[in-house]
C-alpha cells in the first residue's frame, strides 16, 4: 500500500528544504549557542534566501500567488522545518494566513492580506488571555459599537510573532458573538506589555502580552466571516503542521543518537551493543513510524474534505501523539548522548526543552484527549480508523 502519497512537486520542495535546513539553518542553530542569542540580522538574511527559493506561501491559493498544495505536501514539506531548532524551521515553512483569507472580505485581502503575501509584512494571533486558553468560549476581551467602528478592551497572551507583525488578528466578543478584528500595530490603545522569556528562548520570534484599552477600530477591521470558528481552523491546521514538525525533529534526533550510540565506546563496547541503547532506539523508530502514519492519515482525510469532525478527531490524534512522541525520543536522545546531551551546543538538548510546548500549544494533550473521546463516545471508533491513509472512505 502506498502511504500518503505526495505530488512530484512537493517531493522536489521538500528535498530542496531538506538541503537548505542542512546548509543554511544547522550553522545559525551554532550561533545561536556561541552568542546565546539570535542574530537577527542573519536570520533575517536567510529568511530573505528562502523565500527566493520558493519556500513560502505554499499553503496559499494560486489566485493570491500561493502554490496552494494540499495538506499531505505541506505535511511532508514542513516535516524538515522540524529538523531545526530554535524555531528557525519555520524560514523555510512559511505559511500564509490562509484561514483568514477565507474569511475576510476582498478589501481586507488587499489591505492585509496581500502585503503578507508579497513577503512585506506579517500576521500575529492574538486568541488566548490570562483567564483563557484551553477555554477559548471564556475569552473576556469585548468589542462595543462605537459609531461606525469599535472600542476592544481585553489582554491578550503568548502572542507569538507579534514582535514581527504589522498587525494582530484579535478575538474578541462582539455583542455576545466570537468576532475577529484586524488589529493595526501602532493603533492607539493597544500597548504591548511584556516580551516574557520562555523555556524554548532563544527564538525566531517572541511571544508577546498585549492590552487593549478603548482601542478604537473602523468596522473595516472586523472579519465577517470568521470568529471562533475561524480561530478553530487556525488551531487545527497549526496541530497538524506541529505533529509533522515533530516527526521531523524526532527523526533528526533518531539519526544523532543512533550516528552517537555507533561511535561511542564504553567498556570495550560501541554503546550501540547494548541492548538498553538499541531498544531505546528501536522505541523512538517505532513511535515515530506510528506518528508519521497518523499525521499522514489525518492529512488524507482533510485533502479529501472527510466529514470537519472526524477531521478534527484524527488530527487531534496526530497532534496529542506526536508530540508525546517526540518529548519521549528526546528524552531518550539525550540520555544516549550522556553528559554531552546535556550540552547546549547538542541539538538533543535544545530539543529536550523545545518539543515540550508542542505538548501544550494550539491546545493541550488534555484537551486533544477530550476531543478524541468525545468523538469517539459519540461516533463509535471505526468513524475514525475508516479511511485509513490511501484508501478512501467507505473502502471495505
Ligand atoms: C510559546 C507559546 C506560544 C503561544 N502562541 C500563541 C499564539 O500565537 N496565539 C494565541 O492566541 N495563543 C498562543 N499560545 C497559547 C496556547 O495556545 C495556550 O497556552 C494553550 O492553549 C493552553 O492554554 P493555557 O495556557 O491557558 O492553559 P489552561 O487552559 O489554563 O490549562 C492548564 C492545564 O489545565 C488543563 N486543562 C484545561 N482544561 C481542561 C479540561 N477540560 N480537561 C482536562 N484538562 C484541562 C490543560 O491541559 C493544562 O494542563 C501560546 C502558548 C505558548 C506557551
Amino acid at each position: 500500500m502506498e502511504v500518503g502519497h505526495i505530488s512530484e512537486r512537493a517531493r522536489e520542495i521538500k528535498a530542496r528544504a531538506a538541503r537548505f535546513v542542512e546548509a543554511e539553518l544547522w550553522p545559525l542553530e551554532l550561533t545561536v549557542v556561541d552568542g546565546g542569542e539570535l542574530d537577527r540580522t542573519l536570520v533575517d538574511a536567510v529568511r530573505a534566501k528562502a523565500r527566493a527559493a520558493g519556500f513560502s506561501m505554499l499553503n496559499m491559493p494560486f489566485a493570491v500567488g500561493g502554490a496552494d498544495l494540499p495538506m499531505l505536501d505541506l505535511v511532508a514539506i514542513e516535516e524538515e522545518a522540524g529538523k531545526a531548532t530554535n524555531g528557525l524551521g519555520f524560514i523555510v515553512v512559511d505559511r500564509g494566513p490562509r484561514e483568514l483569507l477565507e474569511a475576510a472580505t476582498p478589501e481586507q485581502v488587499e489591505r492585509w492580506i496581500m502585503p503578507v503575501v508579497r513577503g512585506e509584512t506579517r500576521e500575529a494571533w492574538a486568541v488566548t488571555e490570562p483567564g483563557a486558553g484551553s477555554d477559548v468560549a471564556g475569552i473576556a476581551a469585548t468589542a462595543r459599537r462605537d459609531g461606525d467602528g469599535w472600542l476592544l478592551d481585553g489582554e491578550k497572551w503568548f502572542v507569538t510573532g507579534g514582535d514581527l507583525a504589522s498587525f494582530y488578528i484579535v478575538l474578541a466578543n462582539a455583542e455576545g458573538v466570537q468576532t475577529l478584528f484586524l488589529v493595526d500595530k501602532g493603533t492607539p490603545g493597544l500597548e504591548v506589555v511584556r516580551e516574557p522569556r520562555f523555556m524554548h528562548d532563544p527564538y525566531t520570534s517572541k511571544h508577546q502580552e498585549l492590552r487593549l484599552s478603548r482601542c478604537r477600530v473602523p468596522e473595516a477591521n472586523r472579519v465577517p466571516g470568521a470568529g471562533g470558528a475561524g480561530a478553530r481552523k487556525w488551531f487545527s491546521l497549526e496541530r497538524i503542521m506541529i505533529a509533522a514538525r515533530c516527526c521531523g525533529a524526532a527523526e533528526r534526533l533518531i539519526d544523532l543518537s543512533r550516528g552517537w550510540a555507533l561511535e561511542r565506546q564504553a567498556f570495550g563496547h560501541a554503546i550501540a551493543d547494548y541492548q538498553a541503547i538499541q531498544f531505546m532506539l528501536a522505541d523512538s523508530l517505532t513511535e515515530l513510524a506510528a506518528a508519521r502514519l497518523l499525521t499522514l492519515h489525518a492529512a488524507t482525510a482533510w485533502d479529501r474534505g472527510d466529514d470537519a469532525k472526524i477531521v478534527h478527531g484524527k488530527v487531534a490524534m496526530a497532534k496529542l501523539y506526536a508530540s508525546e512522541m517526540a518529548n519521549r525520543v528526546a528524552d531518550r536522545a539525550v540520555q544516549i548522548f550522556g553528559g554531552r546531551g546535556y550540552m547546549t551546543e547538542n541539538p538533543a538538548e535544545r530539543y529536550f526543552r523545545e518539543l515540550r510546548v508542542d505538548r501544550i500549544w494550539e491546545g493541550t494533550s488534555e484537551i486533544q484527549r477530550s476531543i478524541i473521546a468525545r468523538g469517539l463516545l459519540k461516533r463509535g471508533a471505526a468513524a475514525y480508523l475508516d479511511g485509513a491513509v490511501g484508501a478512501p472512505v467507505g473502502t471495505p
